[in-house]
């Protein structure tokens, strides 16, 4: 299997993964919005044991709650969030991935958030919270 990649702006921040994504979400809430900046996120769920960090670099985390959230301390690029509910999975933002077109989102989370002027004509499922990610 081709390893997907990932980095940051500056690329000190640059990951591979062997595997395919669990997960394919689009984020409407403010947690997520707020910490990049853009009204809504779309994020991939890559199984931990699949990731490797090509970089020696050290990265920023922030912790709200049970989501933990990993920046590059240098650029500022948002890189990936934890979240205790998927303890086995690290969902890195799919504009951070090197190929996003590769992994369109296949339901929104936390809908009743999403900024009315926004507008997805999609007919993917919507989430008031999110769906379960069975393990
Ligand atoms: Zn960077
Ligand atoms: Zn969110």
């Amino acid at each position: 299997m081709n390893a997907h990649r990932g980095h940051c702006r500056c690329e000190s921040v640059v990951i591979s993964v062997s595997a395919e994504p669990e997960v394919s979400v689009y984020c409407h809430c403010d947690d997520c919005c707020r910490s990049t900046g853009a009204p809504v996120i779309a994020a991939v769920g890559m199984p931990k044991s699949a990731i490797k960090w090509e970089t020696e670099t050290k990265l920023g985390t922030y912790v709200n709650g049970t989501c933990t959230r990993t920046f590059c301390t240098t650029c500022g690029t948002p890189v990936a969030q934890e979240h205790e509910s998927a303890p086995d999975l690290m969902f890195f933002y799919t504009a951070f991935m090197d190929e996003p077109e590769k992994f369109p989102p296949t339901f929104h989370s936390f809908e009743g958030q999403q900024i009315d002027w926004l507008k997805l004509g999609d007919d993917l499922p919507r989430y008031t919270r999110t769906k379960v990610i069975e393990a």
